[in-house]
């Protein structure tokens, strides 16, 4: 069994999805490190009793944040409900946050089917560390 760092964050649209599936899931996830951005990390706590570390909520530089938690290599997935219906206030930091959670190559999911595959892999209570993008690639690539 290794002790991950899970990421969780969801639009407001998204969170009852989200508390459900936590909720549905509370023992296997209770074993790893809950890291969410503020009010979704509130809602957690409250639904599960399992203690989390909260950021900022999202609008508010939560999402950034989480960002910089995996180029720090400081996450190990991420699960992230975001809304596909409604515009954010906060819409570059989402794609900043997606973007970087490609390019560390962090498993992500961004729906709860997808979440519910990534729970169920034998790869969820292992140690498992991403292969890291070639940077060199980028930078000696013709332009
Ligand atoms: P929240 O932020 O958990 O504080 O609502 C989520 C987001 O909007 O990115």
């Amino acid at each position: 069994m290794y002790r991950k760092n899970l990421a969780l964050v969801a639009h407001d649209h998204k969170k009852k999805d989200l508390i459900e599936w936590v909720q549905f899931n509370k023992e296997r996830l209770s074993r790893h490190r809950l890291v969410c951005t503020g009010t979704t990390g509130r809602m957690v706590e409250e639904a599960t009793g399992i203690t989390v570390t909260a950021l900022k909520s999202g609008p508010l530089g939560g999402d950034q944040q989480m960002g910089a938690l995996i180029a720090e290599g400081k996450i190990d997935m991420l699960i992230f409900f975001w809304d596909p219906m409604q515009p954010q206030p906060h819409d570059v930091d989402i794609k900043a946050l997606l973007r970087i959670s490609s390019l560390y190559n962090i498993p992500t999911a961004c729906n709860r089917s997808t979440a519910d595959f990534l729970i169920s892999s034998t790869l969820f209570d292992s140690s498992y560390i991403p292969a890291p993008e070639s940077f060199d690639d980028y930078l000696t690539r013709p332009l």
